[in-house]
C-alpha cells in the first residue's frame, strides 16, 4: 500500500519503519527533522497524504490532530482511509471522523497500548473505532504494527476503550501503591504481601505484572529506579481525557477524578515528572496520613 505517516516520534517512528520493512511504500512527515529507515520524507503533511491509500497519524493530542486533519483531508484521494493512532479526546476523534465522511474518506480511530517497546517490536494492541469498511482497510496494517486489533464500534469507540482501560489502570495503580505503603507501616513483609494479594481477590495487572515494589514480583520499572516504562505524566494525560469524556457524557467517575488529582499533584507539585507511574509507591511510603 501507499502510506502517508504523520508524527514520527517515539511511537510513530518505529511504527512507520515496521510498515516500510513489510514492503509498504511509506512517505512520512514530522514537524521535527527525523530520519526513519525505509521512509521517504515529505515537506508537509499534505504532501505525505497526497496519493496515499492510507494516512496514519501519531500525534501528541486532539488539538494537533484537528489542525493536521484540516491540512491533510483536502489533499487526500477520495476513498482513502485516515487512521489516527494517537491517544486523543473522544470529541476530537468524532469531529475528525465527521470531517472525513463529508470528504468521501474513511476514518478509524485506533489508539494503541504496548508503549515504545510494542511499537518497535510490532506487538502493539490497537483499539479501533469506525465503520466495518474502514476497519477492514486498516486491519492488514494493524497486523504489521501489532499483535492484536479489536474493532470496538463506531468512530470514537477506540478512544473510549483506551481511556476507560487507562482510568482503571490509574486507579488500580494508586490503590496498589497505597496498599503496599499501608502494609509497610503494619510491619508486613513486601514479598508476603505480594504472595498473598497476587493470588487473592486484590490481584490485578498492576500487582501481578507491573508490581510497584522493587525486588518483588516480575521485573518492572520499580526495579530500574522507576524510570519509565509508562511515565506518570502520560498517565495524567489519559486520566484527564477520561474526566473530559466523563464530563461530556455526564458519567459519575469519582475514583477516576481522585486518581487524576493525585497524579496531577505528583507530576506538577512533587517529583513525579519523568518518573514511571508506579513511583506513587515511594511517594506514599514517605508520607504520613496527613502530610
Ligand atoms: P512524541 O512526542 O514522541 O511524538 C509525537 C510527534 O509528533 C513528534 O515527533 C512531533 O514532532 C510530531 N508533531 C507534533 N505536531 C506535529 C504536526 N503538526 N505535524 C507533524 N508532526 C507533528 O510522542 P509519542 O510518545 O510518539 O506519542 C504519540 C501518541 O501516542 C500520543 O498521543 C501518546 O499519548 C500515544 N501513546 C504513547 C505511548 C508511549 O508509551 N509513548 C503509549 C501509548 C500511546
Amino acid at each position: 500500500m501507499k502510506i502517508g505517516f504523520i508524527g514520527l516520534g517515539n511511537m510513530g517512528g518505529p511504527m512507520a519503519a515496521n510498515l516500510a520493512k513489510a514492503g509498504h511504500q511509506v512517505t512520512g512527515f514530522d514537524m521535527a527533522e527525523v530520519e526513519i529507515d525505509g521512509v521517504s520524507m515529505a515537506a508537509s503533511g499534505a504532501e505525505a497524504a497526497t496519493g496515499a491509500d492510507v494516512v496514519i497519524t501519531m500525534l501528541p493530542n486532539g488539538q494537533i490532530l484537528r489542525a493536521v486533519a484540516d491540512q491533510i483531508i483536502p489533499a487526500m484521494t477520495a476513498g482513502a482511509t485516515l487512521v489516527d493512532c494517537s491517544t486523543v479526546d473522544v470529541d476530537s476523534a468524532r469531529a475528525v471522523a465527521e470531517q472525513t465522511a463529508s470528504s468521501d474518506l474513511l476514518f478509524v480511530d485506533a489508539p494503541v497500548s504496548g508503549g515504545i517497546g510494542g511499537a518497535a517490536g510490532g506487538t502493539l494492541t490497537f483499539m479501533a473505532g469506525g465503520s466495518d469498511d474502514a476497519f477492514a482497510k486498516a486491519n492488514p496494517l494493524f497486523d504489521v504494527m501489532g499483535q492484536k486489533a479489536v474493532h470496538c464500534g463506531a468512530a470514537g469507540a477506540g478512544q473510549s476503550a483506551k481511556i476507560c482501560n487507562n482510568m482503571i489502570l490509574g486507579v488500580t495503580m494508586a490503590a496498589t501503591c497505597e496498599a503496599f505503603a499501608l502494609a509497610d507501616k503494619l510491619g508486613l513483609d513486601r514479598q508476603k504481601m505480594f504472595d498473598v494479594v497476587s493470588t487473592s481477590s486484590g490481584y490485578s495487572w498492576t500487582m501481578n505484572a507491573y508490581c510497584p515494589a522493587p525486588g518483588v514480583g516480575p521485573q518492572s520499572p520499580a526495579d530500574n529506579d522507576y524510570k519509565p516504562g509508562f511515565a506518570a505524566e502520560l498517565m495524567l494525560k489519559d486520566l484527564r481525557l477520561s474526566q473530559q469524556a466523563a464530563e461530556s457524557a455526564d458519567a459519575d467517575t469519582p475514583m477516576g477524578e481522585l486518581a487524576q488529582a493525585l497524579y496531577a499533584q505528583f507530576v506538577e507539585n512533587e517529583d513525579g515528572l519523568g518518573m514511571d507511574f508506579s513511583a506513587l509507591l515511594p511517594r506514599f511510603e514517605n508520607r504520613g496520613r496527613r502530610s
